[in-house]
């Protein structure tokens, strides 16, 4: 199958006036078109920053690439120009931000964030083929821009759309204003779909109607999506593929069941062992002992190592590589290099 997204030996340094903090140690993500890729792992471990290199939404500075490259449909985005890349977010990846509180301005309606957007998206698209902006912004570019948010609307489940585009979006709950991004995110049929967070904010029974949502759209468009998440839940009820970060480097990835059924890395295991379950006594939750590493000094060899109970000196010496475990679930601990020399 076709690699959609393909981030090779990504590094990346956030520079800060405390110092450098190496925030991305080498990701390897691999995304095929139809993958639904659940992104999982603690705060701060560069998830976001991981699936922003994309469209590259990093901020530089403080954001610095070292090294590394992310190809999108096979060309390199850290070697394209600032139109290319507009080009890129207006047509190819589609974003849902993590707080549906703040996605929105609250200053201008619904119509005219979405009207705005779906306008920019085209004067975008016009710039790369043509060098300028020749659609003049005119009333008649407006009114289709207004109709093809209204049907938007009402795709994501906005009832009365063309009453409800006038509204305010302090006049919309949460689970409404999300709605809403996910329509100004699908507004240029995206290839990529990158969902962070996407129901973090949201009530139980308000995060389930978006996932179902999400999942109607990617039947739907054919849509190709990366999630964060810190849910595994989640992942599990809508993502064929896991990838398990820790520290700014991808340390498990695979077929979702595969993954959850079998865990190899430690940090994987301590993940799935923190979930509560029906049978959980009282006070026995486990969690993953120690806390994240100081990403301005972090441990040298494997950045897991303070925390892992499988630990030994030759953890210590170097980062372990992605190893295959089979076909398509992968990797990176000394533990199973050890178990099977000859592995990649
Ligand atoms: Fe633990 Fe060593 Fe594996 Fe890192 S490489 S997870 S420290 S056993």
């Amino acid at each position: 199958m076709e690699a959609l997204v393909d981030i090779q030996n990504l590094h990346l340094d956030m520079v800060t006036l405390d110092g450098v903090a190496h925030v991305l140690n080498g990701v390897n993500l691999t995304i095929h078109r139809g993958d639904l890729v659940g992104l999982v792992g603690e705060t701060g471990c560069g998830k976001s920053l991981t699936a922003m290199s994309i469209p590259q939404l990093t901020p530089k500075p403080p954001a610095r690439y070292v090294e590394g490259r992310v190809y999108f449909r096979g060309e390199n985005v850290l070697d394209k120009s600032e139109t290319e890349l507009r080009y890129l977010r207006a047509h190819h990846i589609g974003v849902i931000f993590q707080d549906p509180m703040t996605g929105l301005n609250p200053v201008f309606t619904i119509e005219q964030q979405m009207v705005d957007a779906i306008l920019s998206r085209e004067d975008a698209i016009s710039a790369t083929y043509w060098g300028l902006k020749w659609l003049p912004s005119n009333c008649e570019r407006r009114r289709r821009a207004r109709e093809r948010a209204i049907a938007l609307l009402r795709r994501v489940g906005i009832p009365e759309p063309e009453r409800r585009i006038h509204s305010y979006p302090h006049e919309f709950s949460g689970g409404m204003r999300q709605r809403v991004l996910i329509a100004m995110a699908i507004a240029g049929r995206p290839d990529l779909l990158i969902a962070d967070e996407p129901t973090t904010a949201l009530d139980v029974s308000v995060q389930a109607q978006i996932l179902r949502l999400i999942a109607e759209l990617v039947r739907e468009i054919q849509l190709t999506v990366l999630l964060i998440t810190h849910n595994i839940g989640v992942v599990a009820q809508l993502c064929n593929r896991i990838a398990v970060m820790y520290a700014g480097a991808i340390v498990e990835e695979g077929p979702v069941r595969r993954v959850l059924r079998a865990p190899f890395h430690p940090y994987t295991q301590g993940l799935l062992k923190a979930i509560p379950t029906e049978t959980t006594p009282k006070g026995k939750l486990q969690g993953v002992p120690g806390s994240v590493p100081n990403l301005y000094s972090p441990p040298p060899g494997c950045r897991f190592a303070p925390r892992c109970a499988y630990a030994r000196s030759v953890c210590t010496l170097q980062q372990p590589p992605m190893t295959t475990i089979d076909e398509d679930h992968h990797v990176a601990c000394i533990l199973y290099r050890e178990d099977h020399p000859g592995s990649l």
